[in-house]
């Protein structure tokens, strides 16, 4: 059998003349040959499995650089890379999904707290961090500034103190980025995203370092969540302390099956066990929301240092008591010291005034 022309060559392959011209140009499938005279491109009719395959992965959405690839390899490999695709293709449609959810929830609360948010706030903060009474190192980090307030907690070991630096660094450049409160949402997710890039890169043979990250950036009126781990955000507004994050650890997973109650999780050996953490293995996906800053809002950031041996009715009355951020902070480093202070201790605390 000769060689094809285009037309002849696309029909037995499925795929249009302008097709096959495009992928000739980017190097995916080109021509058996080119006739000098005319200058009309000719296939080898050996090339149709091939040429189906792209056009197949077309259908999938994959682009024309990685089809080139995956072209290359064996069956086998392409096997894998194709589910190695579509894994990611799932992942990023699930981010972009949630996303979505929370612009939505967000344009439709907008209507009933705008009268108590439609005018400019700002935010009183205090931070503080306390290696505790056993520990002789500090893998904790907490920072707070007008923008932005963030805890985490390494994980003990080589490496802990650096991943949880990391990972507030990299929240730490969105402060100066300013924009609608829904672009702060895709930021802080591509902050996480390169956060958890530099603490896997921390890695050595033998370990790798990880950490949690809860944090909020303010935009104007609006502050937006992003938490992964065991570190945990509280808001006290109108007398009441509610929680905001949902820990990623194990024991949670147990209580949330209804396997484990809440004072077996407690006190379970594998309390501190993460199920989710920058550096932690797959690629992170951190929990997301966007809340209204309401003047009068207290919020605190903290360690399991500090919630794990202070509990919920100690946590509120001295986030009631203290007069301001700073004294706050001070007096629930002291709960956690007078608890024993088994572990290292972040704590911040910020109030939301009106000007
Ligand atoms: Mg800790």
């Amino acid at each position: 059998m000769g060689l094809l022309t285009i037309g002849a060559f696309a029909r037995a392959a499925g795929l249009t003349p302008k097709a096959l011209r495009l992928y000739g140009r980017v190097g995916v499938l080109a021509p058996a040959a080119v006739d000098s005279e005319s200058g009309y491109r000719l296939y080898d009719p050996r090339q149709v499995p091939l040429a189906r395959l792209v056009a197949q992965l077309r259908r999938i959405g994959m682009p024309l650089a990685q089809i080139r690839a995956v072209c290359e390899l064996e069956p086998a490999a392409a096997a894998q890379a194709v589910t190695a695709y579509w894994r990611q293709v799932s992942v990023d449609t699930a981010a972009r999904a949630r996303l979505a959810g929370l612009l939505v929830d967000h344009l439709s609360e907008g209507s009933a707290t705008v009268s108590r948010t439609n005018r400019t706030v700002a935010v009183r903060y205090a931070a503080g961090c306390d290696t505790g009474a056993v520990r002789d190192s500090n893998e904790d980090v907490a920072y707070a500034s007008e923008r932005l307030l963030a805890v985490a907690d390494g994980v003990r070991g080589p490496g802990g103190a650096a991943a949880s630096a990391a990972a507030v660094d990299a929240l730490t450049a969105l402060e100066l980025a300013d924009g609608p409160a829904v672009d702060l949402l895709t930021m802080l997710a591509g902050a996480v995203t390169d956060a958890d890039r530099v603490v896997r890169e921390l890695a050595t043979d033998d370990h790798q370092p990880a950490t949690t990250l809860t944090a909020l950036l303010r935009s104007g009126t609006h502050l937006a969540l992003v938490h992964v781990g065991d570190t945990r955000a509280y808001l006290l507004r109108d007398g009441e302390l509610s929680l905001l994050t949902q820990d990623h650890t194990w024991v949670q997973t147990q209580v949330d099956q209804g396997r484990l109650d809440r004072d077996e999780a407690g006190a379970h050996p594998q309390r501190a066990v993460l199920v989710r953490a920058l550096g932690g293995g797959q690629q992170v996906e951190a929990d997301l929301a966007l809340r209204a800053a309401l003047p009068g809002d207290r919020y605190l950031l903290c360690s399991d240092g500090l919630w794990a041996v202070v509990d919920r009715v100690a946590l509120f009355s001295t986030l009631s008591a203290a007069a301001d951020p700073e004294h706050a902070v001070r007096a629930l480093v002291h709960d956690a010291r007078a608890a024993g202070a088994p572990d290292n201790i972040a704590c911040v605390v910020a109030d939301v005034v009106a000007v």
